[in-house]
């Protein structure tokens, strides 16, 4: 069943067309990996999902609802409500420098405001301990690693109950001692059935844990298909000469 469908998704800045007829469908409980050279438009992508950019074109499909059909988009409430049904994790984290870990995870929750302060502080505490964390729940994001600013950045992410979570290079910025933690926590919410769009360079990871990859080039999907058959058996020349790079 598609959670997702995205179709002939066009972008441009000025004259540059950066995302050039995208199609493809995610369905509930996939790990979709997303691969590709940098500037290939994969973060553009993403970020449409969730209508943190505008495209210039073609549909995005969300649960049966429409965020943009055809290159026009719902009115703002609908385009709420699509939206608060994902969630996403950044590079650089993006956390609130001056709340705690916390205040962090339960500042958008207590915006929206349908829920009490118990109801919150109680998930926040779940999560919190889910991302392992529960020990740091005073401290300032300045105080803590890479690793655990971005499992606060997940748990963020979680407090919302999102049905699809998105993630854009989230260990591009990690020492490399400090991906493992952050992989463990994908893998977690994987295992327990999160629906999953993950940009990614980390291809033991789409290995291991993906039922989906989608090699990105130059503003167009190359090639899709479980990572067991891209990887190993990649169909295009750009696809072969990426693998060959990062695997
Ligand atoms: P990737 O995430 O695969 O590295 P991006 O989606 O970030 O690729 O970028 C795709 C292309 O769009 C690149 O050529 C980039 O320079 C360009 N681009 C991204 N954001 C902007 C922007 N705000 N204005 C102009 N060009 C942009
Ligand atoms: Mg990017």
């Amino acid at each position: 069943m598609a959670i997702i469908k995205v179709s002939n998704l066009k972008k441009s800045y000025g004259e540059l067309e950066v995302l050039k007829k995208i199609s493809f469908e995610v369905n509930k409980n996939d790990v979709v990996a997303v691969i590709g050279p940098s500037g290939s438009g994969k973060s553009t992508m993403l970020r449409s999902l969730i209508h943190l950019e505008e495209i210039n074109g073609g549909s995005i499909n969300v649960s049966d609802e429409y965020l943009v059909k055809d290159g026009i988009y719902s009115k703002p409430q609908e385009i709420k409500h699509i939206t608060s049904k994902m969630g996403m994790v950044f590079q650089h984290f993006n956390l609130f420098p001056h709340l705690t870990v916390k205040e962090n995870l339960e500042i958008a929750p207590k915006m929206v405001k349908n829920e009490t302060k118990e109801i919150i502080q109680k998930r926040s505490s779940e999560i919190l301990q889910k991302v392992g964390l529960s020990d740091r729940a005073t401290a300032y994001p300045a105080n803590l690693s890479g690793g655990q600013k971005q499992r606060v950045a997940i748990a963020r992410a979680l407090m919302m109950n999102p049905e699809i979570l998105l993630f854009d290079e989230p260990t591009s910025a990690l020492d490399p001692e400090l991906t493992g933690e952050v992989l463990q926590v994908m893998k977690d919410l994987a295992e327990e059935h999160m629906t999953m769009i993950v940009v990614t360079h980390e291809m033991g990871f789409a290995k291991e844990v993906a039922n989906k990859a989608i090699f990105m080039d130059d503003g167009e999907i190359i090639e899709s298909g479980h990572p067991d058959e891209l990887f190993i058996n990649p169909q295009f020349d750009r696809t072969k000469a990426f693998l060959s790079k990062s695997l």
